[in-house]
């Protein structure tokens, strides 16, 4: 599985308004050099910003994409949310589904992330799905169990190596500045190594499987160097085009 290309994806979550677009063409230039045979770069800001970031960044490497989407493809009466067919229409590539703080503050279960996943392929979208424990399930050693359960449960039964990308984010760990060992992100990362390839066989493989929570220029190398680890996804780190890179330049 060392041959799967990592991917540094950025989360802006509810940041970014037009002058912070200067970020986004410093990261394009960042990471539009030679590490970039080896290595994908992503930024997902607000919608708000998702057409002109794709625009500023054409024939560039960095590839733009969204922090969520509606459960259906395309159209309809649903105030305030984008369709996966809308994100293609602003030339985005992916779109995160599950992230925790939906599944929180819009009580999305895995079922609706899951269909979320669907809409994305419907489109031609890659789905960045994110799954991960809160702190009491961590405390109680319950990790493996729910996240056994939120990957059968938000993955589609056609999601591939291609139309999928798996992000496990500890909820404890986002935004506090905690992550886990290194020895526990390996455990977690080839546990879901193994349940991806009991469900879809070789296929199983190819799934890129990123960390994500509290990824900082000073942690990166060592996350991003453990066995079935392809990439970071990464929130507060991202905002800062010369912490994106930092991160992004672990890989040299
Ligand atoms: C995230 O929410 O996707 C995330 C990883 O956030 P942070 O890097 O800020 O912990």
């Amino acid at each position: 599985t060392s041959d799967i290309r990592p991917l540094v994806a950025g989360n802006w979550k509810m940041n970014g308004t037009r002058a912070s677009l200067d970020q986004i063409r410093a990261i394009a230039h960042g990471v539009s050099g030679p590490l970039s045979r080896k290595v994908d770069a992503l930024v997902c800001p607000p919608s708000t910003l998702l057409y002109v970031a794709t625009t500023l960044t054409v024939d560039t490497r960095l590839l733009i994409g969204a922090q969520d989407c509606h459960q259906k493809a395309r159209t309809g009466a649903h105030t305030g949310d984008i369709s996966a067919e809308m994100i293609r229409d602003c030339f985005g590539t992916h779109v995160i589904v599950g992230h925790s703080e939906r599944r929180k503050e819009h009580r999305e279960n895995n079922k609706v992330v899951s269909t979320k996943a669907r809409a994305a392929y419907d489109q031609g979208l890659t789905a960045i799905v994110c799954i991960g424990e809160t702190r009491s399930e961590h405390a109680s050693g319950r990790t493996m169990d729910v996240l056994h359960r939120q990957l059968f449960e938000s993955m589609p039964d056609d999601a591939t190596g291609e139309n999928t990308i798996i992000a496990y984010e500890p909820i404890w760990a986002i935004g506090t500045g905690q992550t886990p060992g290194p020895e526990q992100v390996a455990d977690v990362h080839a546990a879901m190594r193994r349940d991806l390839i009991e469900r879809f066989g070789d296929a199983g493989e190819r799934f890129r499987l990123l960390y994500g929570g509290s990824v900082k220029p000073g942690n990166a190398k060592e996350l991003m160097s453990v066995p079935h680890v392809n990439g970071a996804l990464i929130g507060g780190a991202s905002l800062k085009a010369a912490d994106f890179l930092s991160i992004y330049h672990a890989y040299e």
